[in-house]
């Protein structure tokens, strides 16, 4: 894939040309040009209109399934193979090797993929989630108020770092895709093309609703002045361009939602008891050789101080010579190479100031490594550099961050040393613990967790599974207190929920049925359709209910089925210890067996719309059941769930067991599956 030169926007529906001077967009390997870039000359105001009035309606109209399926279909797009080699092969110019592009361009595609089938399982199909329990304010239960998330009517403008262009995108993009604020992204310069490919190629095909990601490869110019209160700046980058956003004066006037993702001094801490010659010893070094390498360490995750117990400090500088001996840096391009180039030869020069501050209390014990082929002068080379300290607590180790393939070697002297150690970063993404001693390990966690947003423990059980250090995943958070910015952007679907807006609606149950489309208790229930089992997904309502008739549980009922299942529980057999049971009093019904009579109260037991029982939810035995009691079982249609194309959904059924006194034995919801009608949602067509 060609990149286009100069770079083009993708602004209010089309693709447009910027103005102003053009910034060289370099080859960070080669020097050559790969695209130059415009200062500006964009409508950025009709921009941010065009997103909330064209991409919010549209991604507004869709339910959450329905946006899960469009970020399936991008994240497939994205890996086949035309489309991911086109991007593969100019991501080398950015410095990265095939495997950095492996991280950058299929786990981005990954995240998507993700978000989709979490999205599918964990929200509900329509446009409203409900978020937590009804409350319920009149004696008589005729006031009450849920708390609902809706879909905030802004955008959310991207301001991204240049180490992962289409990863970091991503990230940023499925959380605000499915909550329903659309995108508009502004790219770091350095490795705007390769955002620019990506976004040309999944707009091309025709996959992105209307409004829903635009792409701005320009300055930001005024952009953050027309943002307010439903919009959201999702930042990545360092922490000193987070401050000055932070105390934009548009921004914190108008409450705009603003995440940062920032800098970081993680750490990596060998325990005491990890000795050389333990698994965890050698996965320790061979993180801190991956951490630094991969993407030429260009990694908000990468382990910046190595953590180690004073009296190991001379063994791990041994094993980490031996270690990074294999690593060779040149062009992505070549065959064996195994780190590549830093983005520019300007982050290459920061780097190389970053490490000489760092000198102040530290000693180089490796970074003349081995550069094979390449042009210094022209490709931002640098071998991979490691520090020993010479004082652990000097701040300079703990507050600088040298943006490359640089890590500090620093001793510790006992657990609240190491935890005081990792602390002085003063907030990191995360932490990682290398140690196979239980007790030990939940000293360090304990200690670490308050300065982290993520913490791993690696022992030899986890050697082949561990996902690493650094690699941040969408179903866990990712970001972390302090200095890292305390941004979330990762995190399944807290961070779906953190785009959108909770707002607390009051009214009577009915309402709120009507309103969320859930059954609240209280409001008024249908029996006059017969029994709802009967009912397909398409002519089931929600408030559909049925009530049973009475049965009677006797003492035989219980001794049977104690013996039947073998649960001989004293308190369903011995009436004398029940008795002496401050909770029963005498004899009761095993809870299982109340379940299995509500069953056979409410099934309708001929082939009909409900295909099977999946499950359960939230289920208390609220009050006992005593030999003589009549139970009875209310239950209605709580919840409808259309599958797409399956030809059939889930339908969650409120469910109360109610003794003769009108005390409730039991309450659960019954989760069923119901098919359609025939011929609808593919469902099989009637037969003749
Ligand atoms: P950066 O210089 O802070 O820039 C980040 C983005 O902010 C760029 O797109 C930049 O665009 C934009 N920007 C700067 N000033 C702006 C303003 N006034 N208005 C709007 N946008 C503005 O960071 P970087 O050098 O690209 O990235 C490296 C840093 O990112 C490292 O410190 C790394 O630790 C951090 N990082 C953190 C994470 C994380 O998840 N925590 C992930 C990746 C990277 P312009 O250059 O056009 O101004």
């Amino acid at each position: 894939m060609d990149p286009i030169r100069p770079l083009s926007s993708f602004i209010n529906g089309a693709w447009v040309e910027g103005s102003g001077p053009q910034t060289p967009l370099l080859d960070a390997a080669t020097g050559e040009q790969v695209a130059t870039m415009a200062a500006g000359g964009l409508d950025l105001a009709a921009a941010v209109q065009y997103g909330r009035d064209v991409g919010g309606s549209e991604l507004r109209g869709m339910t959450f399934h329905e946006r899960a399926t469009v970020l399936r279909n991008i994240g497939k797009f994205l890996l086949s193979d035309d489309v991911k080699e086109s991007l593969y092969e100019l991501s080398f110019a950015t410095g990265a090797t095939r495997s950095d592009s492996w991280i950058d361009i299929d786990g981005g595609a990954g995240v998507l993929l993700t978000y989709a089938s979490k999205a599918r399982k964990e929200l509900p199909n329509g446009k409203l989630v409900i978020d937590g329990p009804m409350e319920v304010f009149a004696k008589d239960g005729s006031f009450a108020a849920v708390h609902a998330l809706t879909s905030r009517h802004g955008v959310e403008v991207q301001l991204n770092a240049y180490n992962f262009p289409v990863w970091g995108m991503l990230e940023k993009l499925a959380p605000a895709f499915l909550a329903g604020l659309p995108s508009i992204v502004k790219p770091a310069p350095q490795t705007a093309y390769l955002a620019h490919a990506a976004v040309k190629a999944m707009t091309d095909a025709g996959l992105m609703p209307d409004g829903s990601l635009q792409l701005i490869c320009a300055e930001p110019g005024d952009l953050l002045d027309h943002l307010d209160g439903q919009d959201t700046v999702a930042f990545t980058g360092s922490a000193s361009t987070a401050q000055r956003l932070r105390t934009h004066a548009g921004l914190a006037q108008k409450s705009v939602h603003f995440t940062a993702e920032l800098d970081s001094l993680n750490a990596a801490v060998l325990a005491e008891s990890a000795k050389p010659g333990t698994a965890e010893f050698d996965l320790f070094i061979k993180e801190i050789v991956s951490e630094t390498t991969t993407k030429a360490g260009q990694k908000c995750t990468a382990i910046r101080r190595a953590l180690v117990p004073d009296a190991l400090v001379d063994d791990v500088a041994e094993a980490l010579r031996t270690a990074f001996a294999d690593v060779v840096v040149g062009d992505p391009r070549a065959d064996g190479v195994t780190m590549g180039a830093l983005v520019s030869l300007d982050q290459r020069s920061s780097v190389v100031e970053a490490v000489e501050a760092l000198k102040a209390a530290s000693e180089p014990i490796l970074g003349d490594g081995n550069i094979v082929d390449v042009d210094t002068n022209r490709g931002a080379f640098l071998a991979p550099t490691i520090l020993r300290a010479t004082d652990s607590h000097a701040a300079v180790l703990h507050s600088l961050e040298a943006f490359g393939p640089v890590a500090t070697l620093i001793g510790y002297d006992g657990h609240d040393d190491a935890i005081k150690l990792a602390a002085a970063g003063q907030g990191s993404l995360v932490a990682s613990v290398y140690c196979r001693d239980r007790s030990e390990a939940t000293a360090l966690i304990l200690g670490l967790a308050a300065h982290h947003g993520r913490v791993l423990v690696v022992d030899e059980s986890v050697a082949k599974t561990s996902t690493g250090h650094g690699s941040p995943l969408p179903h866990l958070t990712h970001g972390g207190p302090g200095r890292a910015g305390g941004g979330q952007e990762l995190g399944g679907m807290r961070s779906v929920r953190s785009h959108m807006q909770r707002t607390a609606v009051q009214g009577s149950p009915a309402m709120l049925t009507a309103i969320t489309g859930e059954y609240m208790p209280g409001s008024p229930t249908n029996e006059a359709k017969g029994h709802p089992f009967k009912l397909t997904l398409d002519d089931l309502e929600v408030g559909d209910s049925f009530t049973s008739p009475p049965r009677t549980v006797t003492r035989e009922d219980i001794s049977h089925f104690a013996e039947f299942t073998g649960d001989t529980f004293y308190a369903h057999m011995d009436e004398e210890a029940a008795s002496r049971s401050p909770i029963f009093g005498g004899i009761v019904a095993h809870g299982y067996l109340v379940l299995s009579f509500a069953a056979g109260l409410f099934v309708w037991p001929d082939e009909g719309p409900v295909l099977a029982n999946y499950g359960i939810d939230k289920l208390r035995f609220a009050t006992p059941t005593s030999p003589g009691d009549a139970i009875h079982v209310v239950l209605t249609c709580k919840r409808k769930t259309q599958l797409d194309g399956r030809g059939y959904g889930e339908v969650a059924w409120a469910t109360q067991v109610i003794n003769q006194n009108g005390k409730v034995a039991a309450d659960y919801d019954v989760l069923t599956m119901v098919a359609n009608r025939p011929g609808i949602n593919g469902a099989p067509e009637a037969q003749a």
